[in-house]
C-alpha cells in the first residue's frame, strides 16, 4: 500500500475517532443493545440499533477504548444504518475476511470507510479492537433475531 494511501487511512480512522458519528445511546425501549468488551487491549463497547422489517433503521453507540475500537464503532454505524440483516451480515463477514487477509475478501463490495481498517490485518493485536462493533451486532442480531 502507497504511503498516501496509508496517509488518508489514517486520517479516515482519526475523523471518526475526533468526530465520531452516532454515538451516545438512546433511552427507548424498541432499541436492541449489546455490550461487548475486548480485554486484551481495554476497549469496552455498547451497540444498540432499532430493527424495522429487518432492516436496520438506526444504530448508535457509546463506549471507551483505543482510537482503532471507537472509530470503527463509528464507521460501523453509518455502514450498517439502512441495511437489511442479510446485509448486515454480509458486510459484516467481509470486513472480517478484510482484517484477516482471507482470499473470501470481495473487493467489489462497498465498505464505505470500513475499507480504510485494511492495514490493521498487519497488526492481528488490534484486529479484535476493529471488530468489536461488529461482533457486539452480531451477537445482537443472534440473540434476538432469527
Ligand atoms: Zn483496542
Amino acid at each position: 500500500m502507497s504511503s498516501n494511501l496509508e496517509n488518508l487511512y489514517r486520517q479516515v480512522i482519526m475523523d471518526h475517532y475526533k468526530n465520531p458519528r452516532n454515538k451516545g445511546l438512546v433511552t427507548d425501549t424498541n432499541y436492541l443493545t449489546s455490550r461487548l468488551n475486548n480485554p486484551s487491549c481495554g476497549d469496552d463497547l455498547t451497540v444498540q440499533v432499532l430493527i424495522e422489517n429487518d432492516m436496520i433503521i438506526d444504530v448508535k453507540h457509546e463506549g471507551t477504548g483505543c482510537s482503532i475500537c471507537c472509530s470503527s464503532a463509528s464507521v460501523m454505524s453509518e455502514n450498517l444504518k439502512g441495511k437489511t440483516l442479510e446485509e448486515v451480515r454480509k458486510i459484516s463477514q467481509n470486513f472480517y475476511d478484510m482484517l484477516m487477509g482471507s482470499e473470501e475478501f470481495n473487493e467489489d463490495m462497498d465498505m464505505g470507510d470500513a475499507i480504510a481498517y485494511v492495514g490493521v490485518k498487519n497488526f492481528p493485536a488490534r484486529i479484535k479492537c476493529a471488530t468489536l462493533s461488529y461482533k457486539a451486532i452480531e451477537k445482537l442480531l443472534n440473540e434476538n433475531t432469527k
